[in-house]
């Protein structure tokens, strides 16, 4: 029956007089037109597949019927959100083609593939005179999106907002369990196109719909295949979806400021391209339908405030429209905080648009069940007063008329107010042009003298995909720059000092890189260089993802802020690609890289296998350039590969005829093998992504498969266990119970989309005890194991990294932050071409202790045993025995956080758990001292944390394993790191404690 959610939401809400206006005024608003005739079949089924009338409004409890136009029921057979259906993406595909050859109204674009091939589209819905004219609107839309084309007037921007109108962009299923998306967006498309209610003809002539339906389209097609496998095996449990996209899963919704991944790219394109005003993304994991765009403190602070008040409008007009439908569990605001910039709706936020999500509630396929909610999610609380219901019949129907609905009553309230956003869109790309002379900076500085410019060159090219200009200064160019804080002695006393100025003048050499913040993109590149900072004692206590960031400090690369308007007079040129993409220079057979800790090198290495490569063991100087220890003497490499090889890479060297006379080892090619659980494949997938991009080759091997192959080492040099991702180490050994049917991940005739990346049988086993032993063979035997986060907790729970243990937390508090450390062992080749502080990402404050004996923690020596007992003198003085002459004990060692309490003659005698000398866990890098340990985001009570180990080679037998308390590889952000773990693969075989004795001089035979 029509109407009917909205009549009895309004008998529930408002006394008889008041409510006749309403229901006049609603009627009116979302009237149907009454010359279309409806889709009776259509219609009766979606008002079977919703399970509570309520949970369906006027706009969405029928479809007008058309001619000409075919509905979603002809690629599906059945309605949008009908049970048990799961469109691929193809079909998806398909019917929007259908679409569009039906209708003008409805224009197809391809927009890109993904890392497997499969095609993303954008779809256009508008009246077909705007589809006509869309390259005309777009012409003034882009003269609006940069108003230096219009020399920033005001005026001339008025009559363009008033020729043009808005784009709305929608992107849907990037999060592949949450399944609803497509067909409700099929489904919208098919209405905007031909539903003639004033209501949606409105937005038809008003603005333009944009549409991403699949997001993550290798996601979609495996979540499609895992869907269809339960539906063959429906008294069973079926297998969880491992692997999303190619790499990731759930963090391909936290790529959008590195943007490593094609959707993100595709998506940003496309939303830049089209200059929209609106990305609003969805997902479906909260009921009934949370706008979390409004979301919760603290708000992102590079953030125009235009754009967190057009957040409150939409957000609450969808919030109150949807009430009045009496739809249940309709709210904003919410906890999800609004710092990071990672999601990909924000993409919009940070491009002078509006970035919008909504997450409605999804069963993870179309299955229709009983949900049980959490008082969390169904309590009444000030910005949810209509809440959602304890327990429900849920349907992917009702979810789609959740997500239509609210699409709807957004794009006419967007269509409505189109003036009003495109000229906040204009006032937006003009502020963020303002930005020197309002909040400032002027601009970012990366100087041409960095140290590695293969890292700056990383760096700049996120920049470039961000659509940010760069521009590179043709002479030597100086500003005014605050002075670099200087360490202080703090006994110093400070009156005996004259105080310090505050800024310098500092000048950059030619060819430096100039982020000027007078251009309409100018906010991403703020966000992502400048410093986080989130205090201990925000009201926020529960951030939603890492509270920093920084690029310029995760990179190594120093981008200098500066204040002084000078810098943007500076004779310079804008850049679009980068010229200096690897050469050589001088002549002759033997190649010089110098190392700088270039994430480049170990490319250079596996690209030019046949090749003689030395490693300098120590600092040389060849025709007045300085190589520091680390760096590359390659000979045998033809003339062509060499030339390719640094091309690929980026990487400048030096040709000369005769190897310098330096200390040097051969660098080998070790072989890898990259070891991921069958119980997420998530945060490893960052580590993959980062071999696959760098030319690294490796093998693919699971937990099950090192449980069942007792020569490890016969076939590799490495093995990399890359965090799990909060895994125990029970968890991984066992893998998931083995009560249940087996739970097969691989490629069938009804799952072809499975297996493709690593294939199971049964994805419950996990490790096992044998694959301990394994492990323990392979290291002991001369491999290197690699570990970081919960699988270095693994290593030491297993007994594979003799005396090293783990800090005990406290009330320490580190959430995603950026964190200093220092070198420990200077001579560790895993820090080989490291000459400054570098900075780690650390996810909750992981830190190790190191003892000499199997089993032993040592925190710090806070007193405690070293306090005087009760006697004479006062707290310093020793105690003295009477009747007796006085003995002084040996003084007590008292090793540093990080270092090994040395043992004493007594407790060595008979001790079996004392580790041999040569087999002590050495420290590499250990955090910094308290007062200079943050350097992004959240950190409290880091005194808990200060000086502990951070990486840690243990010994067994013949080889390693390598504990890293931070993550090295992680969302394509920490670049500085990633040559650690570089550096350790092609040293695998010489970290030992007796190891790197060096050979004179190898390369200058
Ligand atoms: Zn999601």
């Amino acid at each position: 029956m029509p109407f009917s959610a909205f009549s009895r939401g309004a008998a529930l809400l408002c006394a008889a007089f008041f409510c006749l206006q309403a229901t006049a005024q609603i009627d009116q608003t979302y009237a149907r037109d009454a010359k279309q005739t409806v889709d009776q079949e259509y219609t009766q089924r979606i008002n079977k597949y919703t399970t509570l009338p309520e949970l369906n409004s006027p706009l969405t409890d029928y479809l007008p019927a058309s001619s000409t136009v075919p509905t979603p029921m002809k690629v599906l057979g059945d309605v949008s959100g009908a049970p048990d259906i799961l469109p691929y993406a193809e079909d998806v595909y398909s019917y929007f083609r259908l679409l569009e050859s039906a209708t003008p109204r409805v224009k197809v674009f391809t927009i890109g593939h993904t890392e497997e091939g499969r095609e993303m589209i954008a779809v256009a819905v508008a009246d077909e005179s705007l589809l006509k004219d869309y390259k005309e609107n777009d012409a003034r839309l882009a003269k609006l999106a940069d108003p230096r084309t219009i020399n920033m007037n005001d005026a001339t921007a008025e009559g363009l907002v008033k020729q043009s109108v808005p784009v709305y962009y929608i992107t849907g299923t990037i999060h592949s369990p949450e399944t609803g998306a497509p067909t409700a967006l099929m489904e919208l498309a098919y209405r905007l196109a031909v539903d003639d209610s004033p209501y949606i003809k409105y937005i038809r002539t008003h603005m333009i719909t944009l549409i991403t339906p699949v997001v993550e389209v290798d996601g979609r097609d495996r979540m499609v295949d895992v869907y269809k496998w339960h539906k063959a095996h429906p008294n069973e449990n079926y297998p969880r979806l491992v692997y999303w996209g190619h790499y990731v899963a759930h963090d391909n919704n936290r790529d959008a400021m590195t943007l490593t991944l094609n959707l993100s790219r595709n998506v940003l394109d496309t939303y830049i391209n089209w200059h929209a005003q609106v990305l609003h993304d969805l997902h479906e994991s909260v009921p009934f339908l949370y706008d979390n765009t409004v979301g919760d403190e603290p708000y992102n602070a590079w953030l125009d405030p235009i754009l967190t008040n057009e957040w409150q409008m939409i957000g609450w007009n969808n919030v109150q429209e949807m009430t009045k439908f009496g739809m249940p569990g309709v709210f904003t605001h919410g906890n999800f905080d609004t710092w990071s910039p990672g999601y990909l709706m924000f993409l919009a936020a940070m491009h002078n648009g509006i970035s919008r999500l909504y997450e409605t509630f999804g069963n993870g396929g179309a299955d229709t069940v009983e949900r049980i909610l959490t008082p969390d999610e169904y309590s009444r609380t000030w910005y949810r007063q209509n809440p959602p219901y304890p327990k429900v019949k849920w349907s992917q129907r009702d979810n789609n008329n959740y997500e239509e609905t609210a699409l709807l009553v957004s794009l006419n309230y967007f269509a409505q107010n189109g003036q009003t956003f495109l000229n906040n869109f204009y006032l937006k790309s003009k502020r963020s042009i303002l930005k020197p002379n309002d909040a400032g900076p002027a601009a970012y500085v990366l100087s041409a003298n960095e140290e590695s410019p293969d890292r700056q060159r990383m760096l700049l090219d996120i920049l470039r995909a961000q659509h940010v200009e760069i521009s590179r200064t043709t002479e030597a160019a100086t500003a005014t720059v605050p002075v670099k804080p200087k360490r202080e002695n703090k006994e110093d006393d400070a009156s005996a000092k004259p105080p310090q100025p505050k800024t310098e003048q500092r000048t950059f050499p030619a060819g430096s890189y100039v982020i000027r913040m007078d251009q309409p993109y100018s906010r991403i590149a703020d966000a992502l260089l400048d410093r986080q900072y989130w205090a201990p004692n925000d009201p926020q206590k529960t951030p939603y993802d890492d509270t920093g960031w920084s690029l310029p400090a995760l990179f190594s690369v120093e981008a200098v802020r500066v204040t002084d308007a000078a810098i943007l007079k500076a004779p310079m040129q804008t850049v679009k690609e980068d010229g200096d993409s690897g050469s050589s220079s001088g002549s002759g057979s033997v190649y010089l890289i110098a190392n700088h800790a270039d994430p480049g090198l170990i490319t250079l290495r596996y690209l030019l296998k046949n090749a003689t490569v030395s490693v300098t063991d120590a600092a040389t100087t060849v025709s007045g350039q300085q190589y520091p220890a680390g760096s590359l003497i390659i000979q045998n490499a033809g003339a062509n590969d060499m030339k390719s090889a640094l091309q690929k890479t980026g990487l400048v060297a030096a040709a000369v005829s005769t190897a310098p006379s330096v200390a040097a080892h051969t660098e080998t090619t070790p072989r890898i093998a990259m070891m991921h659980s069958w119980l997420s494949t998530q945060t490893e997938g960052w580590w993959r992504q980062a071999l696959d991009k760098l030319r690294v080759p490796f093998d693919y091997i699971s937990t099950q498969t090192v449980s069942n192959e007792d020569d490890l080492r016969s076939k590799y040099d490495v093995i990399l266990f890359a965090p799990v991702g909060n895994a125990r180490t029970p968890q991984i050994i066992e893998g998931l119970p083995m009560w249940g049917n087996e739970l097969p991940w691989k490629k069938t005739d009804l799952t072809p989309n499975l297996g493709r990346i690593d294939s199971t049988d049964d994805m419950r086993p996990g490790l096992g005890y044998s694959g301990i032993d394994h492990l323990r063979h392979f290291v002991e035997q001369g491999g290197l194991l690699i570990t970081s986060q919960d699988t270095a907790q693994f290593a030491i729970d297993t007994g594979l990294a003799p005396g090293v243990s783990v800090v005990t937390h406290g009330n320490l508090k580190v959430v995603g932050t950026l964190l200093a450390t220092v070198a420990v062992d200077q001579k560790s080749p895993i820090l080989n071409g490291y000459s400054k502080p570098l900075t780690v990402y650390s996810e909750d404050g992981l830190s190790f202790n190191v003892s000499n004996t199997v089993g032993g923690t040592r925190g710090p020596r806070l007193g405690g045993d070293e306090e005087r007992t009760t006697g004479r003198g006062g707290p310093d003085d020793p105690d003295t025995p009477q009747g007796r002459p006085y003995m002084a004990a040996d003084p007590r060692p008292h090793p540093k956080p990080w270092e090994a309490m040395p043992l004493n003659e007594d407790q060595t005698r008979n001790n079996p758990n004392v580790i041999p000398a040569e087999l002590r866990p050495q420290v590499v890098l250990r955090f910094a001292d308290k007062d200079s340990l943050l350097v992004s985001g959240l950190l409290d009570h880091g005194e808990l944390l200060a000086q502990h180990a951070t990486v840690v080679a243990a010994h067994l037998g013949k080889g390693s394993v390598l504990l890293f308390a931070n993550n090295p590889i992680y969302r394509g952000e920490t670049i500085g790191s990633y040559p650690l773990v570089f550096n350790a693969i092609l040293n695998f075989d010489r970290l030992g404690r007796n190891a790197g004795t060096t050979t004179k001089s190898e390369a200058g035979q």
